[in-house]
């Protein structure tokens, strides 16, 4: 596919925008205002607005390889801070898939490539979920470390600074853990958001962030 198609694309897109509601693009032009930040994979199969029938201006969006929420990640906590702080988010969504070429490959032995050292993460999930993990079918064990994966950066996402002195202030925020089926376009609610300290500790069974050395 050639750029002139992609562009010939975006002009039929944009007209069909405009014919629909007038005001579209001007009003987005004066604010953004998405009461959602999604985090997902980078795989091609999993486009974010589409997925959930959002518009343009709906939805924040950042995505990766597996899509981790490191506490290290410079792009994510730049992500993460003006989605919280600045459009004063109301959902975090932390979104895996099924069939991730990023979780298949944490399984695997690693190579040399740069994704094998992004993915590090998952890999140390799996090796600390390996007697539940090797017990199931191939399939099955990808794709449920898809799912451990989303629940560790949900716990990522509720441990992070930010999103505590946003609860501490009293914000509404709360973070979900969701997986989306590429064989069939079906996005899973993992269940278990957390939106307090409170519902953390329910959940993971510890506080977060605070281990008293007085
Ligand atoms: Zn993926």
């Amino acid at each position: 596919m050639s750029i002139e198609r992609l562009i010939a694309n975006n002009r039929v897109w944009s007209k069909a925008k405009t014919e629909a509601d007038p005001d579209f693009f001007a009003r987005l032009a004066l604010q953004q205002a998405p009461e959602y930040l999604w985090i997902g994979c980078s795989d091609s199969r999993v486009p974010a607005n589409e997925i959930v029938g959002l518009d343009p201006g709906e939805l924040f969006v950042h995505r990766n390889v597996g899509n981790l929420a490191s506490p290290q990640d410079a792009n994510y906590l730049a992500v993460l801070q003006y989605s919280v702080q600045v459009l004063k988010v109301r959902h975090v969504l932390v979104v895996g898939h099924y069939d991730c070429g990023g979780v298949l490959a944490a399984l695997r032995r690693p190579g040399h490539g740069v994704v094998d050292h992004w993915i590090t993460p998952i890999r140390e999930l799996a090796i600390h979920h390996r007697a539940e993990l090797e017990a199931l079918e191939p399939e099955r064990r990808r794709n449920r470390l898809a799912e451990l994966n989303v629940a560790r950066q949900v716990q990522h996402v509720a441990a992070n600074p930010l999103v505590l002195q946003a609860w501490a202030r009293g914000q509404g925020l709360r973070v979900h853990g969701l997986c989306y089926a590429t064989e069939n376009g079906e996005l899973r609610d993992l269940g278990g958001s957390v939106g307090s300290p409170q519902e953390v500790k329910e959940r993971f069974g510890s506080d977060v962030g605070a281990i008293d050395a007085s």
